[in-house]
């Protein structure tokens, strides 16, 4: 009996050290009018103080994709820089301004990394080129392998520390060769880019072989850890299930929510594991789109 009071405190401290630090989404997103005139070109979600959320305007460009700006102690790190026509540098600048003043400091550096090269998550790059203690991870399998450390590709994880903050980077290509999904080990969010999304997850033929063990590897990374939300790029799922909006849609009012979960990711690894070929595959809160190329 004795040993019951220490196994309580132990019990309580470990669950303690992992429990995520939590956060709020909202539960809908502005998405591309209907009074276009009346639109921020990005509309900016706080999760919570050290983490933030843009989503750019379907009324600048159809793709309306979501960003991620998040905080360490020592850097800044932004998750892509968005879809044409879209002024990127200057909603970031304004929200890192803010961030400082209310954090008391003078500045802070900034990594620009990409979920993956697709034009639509790297269209604002030119925007940081110059731009004072920024270093932009060109979007590539090599820099992106450089700037990491990684040894193999795709099995190995490598972590980024932004200090105090450690996020888990996951190579999943097959979206495209140079997908990666980051874990962030403070508020358990799963960055998925266009591999995980509620909506159409393109995948090339060709590259079906390398989505499936992408998707397989990244179930078993988070298998067993905390996960709070599964977020990405993209929502083209209305809340209905199994419905998507049709390709080019700006104004979805009636839009799935942006987050998923852990159990869409193992869900999605079960399906693409009993598939012997590329096939189109309506699931309920996204859909799996072999794409031929051209
Ligand atoms: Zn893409
Ligand atoms: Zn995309």
């Amino acid at each position: 009996m004795r040993c019951i009071p220490a196994l309580v405190f132990f019990t309580a401290s470990t669950i303690f050290a992992q429990t995520p630090e939590p956060g709020t989404l909202p539960e809908h997103w502005p998405t591309g009018g209907p009074q276009c005139m009346e639109m921020q070109e990005f509309y900016i979600h706080q999760y919570n103080p050290n983490f933030y959320i843009l989503r750019q305007s379907g009324c600048t460009d159809y793709e309306k994709p979501f960003l991620y700006l998040i905080f360490g102690a020592d850097k800044a790190m932004l998750w892509d820089t968005g879809s044409r026509n879209a002024r990127v540098r200057e909603a970031v600048d304004r929200l890192m301004d803010r961030w400082l003043k209310a954090n008391s400091r003078a500045g802070i550096p900034l990594v620009v990394v990409h979920s993956h090269k697709h034009g639509d998550h790297i269209a604002g790059d030119k925007q940081f080129a110059d731009r004072p203690d920024t270093t932009l991870v060109q979007p590539d399998v090599a820099p992106v392998k450089a700037f990491f450390g990684f040894g193999t590709w795709p099995e190995e994880i490598r972590t980024f520390d932004l200090g105090g903050r450690v996020m888990d980077i996951i190579p999943i290509p097959g979206h495209s060769d140079d997908s990666i999904a980051l874990y962030d080990r403070r508020t358990a969010i799963l960055l998925t880019g266009d591999t995980v999304y509620p909506g159409r997850l393109y995948v090339n033929v060709n590259d079906f072989p390398a989505f499936r063990k992408s998707l397989h590897r990244l179930a078993s990374f988070i298998d067993g850890k905390p996960v709070a939300h599964v977020l990405g790029n993209h929502i083209e799922q209305t809340s209905t299930p199994f419905t998507d909006y049709p390709t080019g849609t700006k104004y979805q009012p009636e839009e799935h929510e942006l987050a998923l979960s852990a159990a869409h990711v193992f869900e999605l690894d079960r399906v693409l594991q009993s598939m012997t070929a590329p096939k189109q595959v309506a699931l309920r809160d996204m859909s799996i789109a072999p794409r031929t190329p051209k």
